[in-house]
């Protein structure tokens, strides 16, 4: 990924039809836990509607506590990849936090003859767990979304992301998700998004922002704007490559992070600045 010294391979990679690289921009909207199909598919047509090609949407969760929510797991997947093929859906990032995640979407995927693709994503939580690293670098069929560690250095997060590529898997984003800190209050994390233009001069890797999880609440500032649009401009003004971000239909009867997910209704507002943040760089 640029950080061994024999390694002069180009930035970027094309997957599904969708180019990723340390120089565009893909956006990934989507839900942060897969619930019931009326709102996988509330989002996803309200994707298609406006030209988008990539979601989000988790089917296994990390949960801090044990009793909340863990995802639908394997059993949503056949519903939800077959939604996303009918709304031209190519890319959607799914976090997996097992190894035998691999084989549940890919096959999966296969049963259902590829409708859509999937990129692999590493939460925070597992961002130096090895062997899950290792498992998911020895297969190149999926690209990863590798997210930055919240309690540990950049460099060792960096260094995450060379267990992929080691095995034989350099098809990595690498996704900047904000920091745990009490300084980062009243925001849920403390946002680190100025890391984005370090990160893409110390790798070749593209970088993603998550503002939802960086601020995580719907809160806005004096003149209405979001906190998290604001960390999102961010984010885009500093060169990220990819912004993972949460929507609902119904954030008040989400079964994850329902109080950082953005309202459908905002979804048009929140593309068009994103662009116009875009046409900055
Ligand atoms: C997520 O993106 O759903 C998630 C749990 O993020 P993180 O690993 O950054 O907490």
């Amino acid at each position: 990924l640029g950080r061994h010294k024999d390694d002069r391979r180009q930035s970027g990679f094309t997957y599904n039809g969708v180019e990723f690289s340390q120089s565009n921009l893909n956006i990934f909207a989507g839900l942060c836990a897969v619930d019931i199909p009326e709102h996988v598919e509330i989002m996803m047509r309200a994707l298609e509607q406006h030209g988008q090609l990539c979601t989000r949407m988790g089917a296994y969760k990390p949960r801090t506590n044990p009793y909340s929510f863990q995802g639908h797991g394997k059993g949503c997947l056949p519903w939800v990849f077959e939604k996303a093929g009918k709304h031209g859906i190519k890319v959607i990032a799914m976090e997996i936090t097992h190894e035998s995640h691999i084989e549940e979407i890919d096959s999966c995927l296969e049963a259902l003859g590829r409708p859509t693709g999937v990129m692999l994503q590493v939460g925070t939580r597992n961002t130096q767990n090895f062997e899950l690293l290792k498992a998911i670098g020895r297969q190149s069929t999926y690209p990863v979304l590798l997210k930055r560690g919240f309690g540990i250095t950049l460099n060792e997060s960096l260094n995450a992301a060379e267990y992929l590529a080691s095995e034989g898997n350099a098809n990595v984003i690498f996704c900047l998700r904000g920091m745990k800190t009490e300084a980062g209050q009243p925001h849920r994390n403390m946002v680190d998004f100025a890391h984005v233009p370090a990160v893409k001069r110390l790798t070749r890797m593209p970088v993603c922002v998550d503002p939802s999880h960086s601020v995580g609440s719907r809160d806005k500032s004096p003149d209405g704007i979001l906190d998290v649009m604001h960390a999102t401009a961010q984010g885009v003004i500093a060169g990220a490559n990819m912004v993972l971000v949460d929507f609902h239909p119904k954030p008040e009867k989400a079964l994850v992070d329902g109080p950082q997910a953005l309202l459908m209704d905002e979804l048009p507002a929140y593309l068009e600045d994103i662009k116009l943040c875009h046409d900055t760089w």
